[in-house]
Protein backbone atom coordinates (compact mmCIF):
# COMPACT_ATOMS: atom_id res chain seq x y z
CA UNK A 1 0.00 0.00 0.00
CA UNK A 2 2.52 2.32 0.90
CA UNK A 3 4.44 1.53 -2.42
CA UNK A 4 1.31 2.38 -3.98
CA UNK A 5 1.53 5.84 -2.67
CA UNK A 6 4.83 6.39 -2.94
CA UNK A 7 4.24 5.48 -6.75
CA UNK A 8 1.59 7.76 -7.41
CA UNK A 9 3.02 10.69 -5.49
CA UNK A 10 5.98 10.42 -7.15
CA UNK A 11 4.52 10.55 -10.47
CA UNK A 12 2.77 13.48 -9.68
CA UNK A 13 6.08 15.49 -8.27
CA UNK A 14 8.10 14.57 -11.35
CA UNK A 15 5.48 14.96 -13.81
CA UNK A 16 4.06 18.23 -12.19
CA UNK A 17 7.86 19.55 -12.16
CA UNK A 18 8.60 18.18 -15.67
CA UNK A 19 5.10 19.87 -17.26
CA UNK A 20 5.68 23.23 -15.13
CA UNK A 21 9.26 23.56 -15.80
CA UNK A 22 9.63 22.21 -19.11
CA UNK A 23 6.20 23.24 -21.49
CA UNK A 24 3.99 25.88 -18.84
CA UNK A 25 6.96 28.61 -17.87
CA UNK A 26 8.72 28.21 -21.20
CA UNK A 27 5.42 28.05 -23.28
CA UNK A 28 3.88 31.35 -21.27
CA UNK A 29 7.45 33.26 -22.53
CA UNK A 30 7.85 31.89 -25.97
CA UNK A 31 4.45 30.00 -27.06
CA UNK A 32 1.20 31.53 -27.45
CA UNK A 33 -1.09 28.15 -27.78
CA UNK A 34 -1.18 27.57 -24.12
CA UNK A 35 -2.25 31.60 -23.66
CA UNK A 36 -4.62 31.14 -25.74
CA UNK A 37 -6.13 28.13 -25.11
CA UNK A 38 -5.82 28.23 -21.48
CA UNK A 39 -6.03 32.08 -21.01
CA UNK A 40 -8.45 33.12 -23.15
CA UNK A 41 -11.36 35.36 -21.36
CA UNK A 42 -13.58 32.94 -19.18
CA UNK A 43 -14.78 30.13 -20.72
CA UNK A 44 -17.15 27.30 -19.38
CA UNK A 45 -15.74 24.63 -17.37
CA UNK A 46 -15.76 22.11 -20.16
CA UNK A 47 -13.51 24.21 -22.14
CA UNK A 48 -10.73 24.21 -19.31
CA UNK A 49 -11.22 20.39 -18.07
CA UNK A 50 -12.48 18.46 -20.49
CA UNK A 51 -10.02 18.06 -24.08
CA UNK A 52 -12.88 19.66 -26.47
CA UNK A 53 -12.27 18.04 -30.10
CA UNK A 54 -10.70 21.66 -30.84
CA UNK A 55 -6.83 20.55 -31.92
CA UNK A 56 -5.42 23.82 -30.46
CA UNK A 57 -6.87 22.77 -26.93
CA UNK A 58 -6.02 19.15 -27.44
CA UNK A 59 -2.48 20.20 -28.48
CA UNK A 60 -1.98 22.09 -25.26
CA UNK A 61 -3.64 19.50 -23.36
CA UNK A 62 -1.35 16.48 -24.17
CA UNK A 63 1.83 18.59 -24.09
CA UNK A 64 1.12 19.12 -20.74
CA UNK A 65 0.16 15.67 -20.01
CA UNK A 66 3.27 14.45 -22.08
CA UNK A 67 5.36 14.76 -19.23
CA UNK A 68 3.11 12.72 -16.61
CA UNK A 69 2.66 10.06 -19.70
CA UNK A 70 6.51 9.78 -19.64
CA UNK A 71 7.14 9.46 -15.74
CA UNK A 72 4.54 6.86 -15.97
CA UNK A 73 6.34 4.62 -18.44
CA UNK A 74 9.29 5.30 -15.96
CA UNK A 75 7.69 3.93 -13.14
CA UNK A 76 5.44 1.09 -14.10
CA UNK A 77 7.72 -1.30 -13.69
CA UNK A 78 7.53 -0.33 -9.22
CA UNK A 79 3.78 -0.25 -9.32
CA UNK A 80 1.27 -0.23 -12.36
CA UNK A 81 -1.20 -0.04 -9.46
CA UNK A 82 0.35 3.50 -8.42
CA UNK A 83 0.84 4.67 -11.99
CA UNK A 84 -2.35 4.17 -11.84
CA UNK A 85 -3.67 6.09 -9.43
CA UNK A 86 -1.31 8.86 -9.55
CA UNK A 87 -3.21 9.32 -13.09
CA UNK A 88 -6.46 9.25 -11.84
CA UNK A 89 -5.63 11.35 -9.55
CA UNK A 90 -4.33 13.85 -11.87
CA UNK A 91 -7.05 13.74 -14.19
CA UNK A 92 -9.68 14.32 -10.67
CA UNK A 93 -7.06 17.22 -10.25
CA UNK A 94 -7.63 18.76 -13.92
CA UNK A 95 -11.31 18.45 -13.52
CA UNK A 96 -11.71 19.85 -9.82
CA UNK A 97 -9.19 22.75 -10.21
CA UNK A 98 -11.35 24.34 -12.91
CA UNK A 99 -14.60 23.93 -10.98
CA UNK A 100 -14.41 27.53 -9.68
CA UNK A 101 -15.44 28.59 -12.83
CA UNK A 102 -18.78 27.12 -12.23
CA UNK A 103 -18.51 29.60 -9.03
CA UNK A 104 -18.19 26.39 -7.01
CA UNK A 105 -16.29 27.16 -3.51
CA UNK A 106 -13.79 24.45 -2.13
CA UNK A 107 -14.80 23.79 1.47
CA UNK A 108 -12.87 25.09 4.67
CA UNK A 109 -11.39 21.63 5.55
CA UNK A 110 -10.02 20.62 1.92
CA UNK A 111 -8.52 23.80 1.86
CA UNK A 112 -7.11 22.86 5.02
CA UNK A 113 -5.93 19.55 4.27
CA UNK A 114 -4.30 20.73 0.67
CA UNK A 115 -2.65 23.47 2.55
CA UNK A 116 -0.85 20.44 4.55
CA UNK A 117 -0.53 18.67 1.62
CA UNK A 118 0.95 21.30 -0.51
CA UNK A 119 -1.93 20.68 -3.13
CA UNK A 120 -3.08 23.32 -5.38
CA UNK A 121 -6.87 24.49 -4.77
CA UNK A 122 -9.08 25.51 -7.33
CA UNK A 123 -9.02 29.18 -5.88
CA UNK A 124 -5.49 29.00 -6.44
CA UNK A 125 -5.10 27.99 -9.75
CA UNK A 126 -8.03 30.55 -10.38
CA UNK A 127 -5.55 33.02 -9.87
CA UNK A 128 -2.97 31.69 -12.33
CA UNK A 129 -6.00 32.26 -15.14
CA UNK A 130 -5.98 35.60 -14.17
CA UNK A 131 -2.77 36.53 -13.78
CA UNK A 132 -0.21 34.93 -15.17
CA UNK A 133 2.72 34.97 -13.07
CA UNK A 134 0.63 33.41 -10.11
CA UNK A 135 -0.64 30.31 -9.12
CA UNK A 136 2.00 27.77 -10.74
CA UNK A 137 2.08 24.43 -9.97
CA UNK A 138 -0.66 22.58 -11.60
CA UNK A 139 -0.93 20.12 -8.73
CA UNK A 140 1.49 20.92 -5.79
CA UNK A 141 1.94 24.54 -4.62
CA UNK A 142 5.76 24.25 -3.75
CA UNK A 143 6.73 24.79 -7.65
CA UNK A 144 4.97 28.01 -7.62
CA UNK A 145 7.92 30.33 -6.24
CA UNK A 146 10.47 28.40 -8.15
CA UNK A 147 8.18 28.60 -11.44
CA UNK A 148 8.20 32.66 -11.05
CA UNK A 149 12.34 32.67 -10.66
CA UNK A 150 12.20 30.80 -13.65
CA UNK A 151 9.61 33.21 -15.72
CA UNK A 152 11.58 35.69 -14.74
CA UNK A 153 14.79 34.27 -16.19
CA UNK A 154 13.45 33.67 -19.25
CA UNK A 155 11.72 36.39 -19.79
CA UNK A 156 15.18 38.14 -19.70
CA UNK A 157 16.55 35.62 -21.95
CA UNK A 158 13.43 36.85 -24.56
CA UNK A 159 14.70 40.28 -24.01
CA UNK A 160 18.06 39.35 -24.52
CA UNK A 161 17.29 37.21 -27.70
CA UNK A 162 15.22 40.10 -29.01
CA UNK A 163 17.73 42.49 -28.38
CA UNK A 164 20.45 41.23 -29.66
CA UNK A 165 18.37 40.47 -33.39
CA UNK A 166 17.62 44.28 -33.38
CA UNK A 167 21.20 44.95 -32.52
CA UNK A 168 23.49 46.10 -35.56
CA UNK A 169 26.60 44.06 -36.52
ZN1 LIG B 1 -6.41 25.98 -15.71
ZN1 LIG C 1 -0.78 29.06 -17.79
Amino acid sequence: MLKIIAVAWLLLFIGDFLSTFIYHVPEHIFGSLHLKTHHSSKKEFRHYAILMLNHQVLLDGLLGAAPYLLVAVLLWSFSPVGVFSGLLFGQFHVWWRHTNVMNWQTPKFVTFLCQILFITTPEQHWLHHQKTNAGYGDIFTFFDQPAKVWLRWLRLLRLHLRYSQVEPE
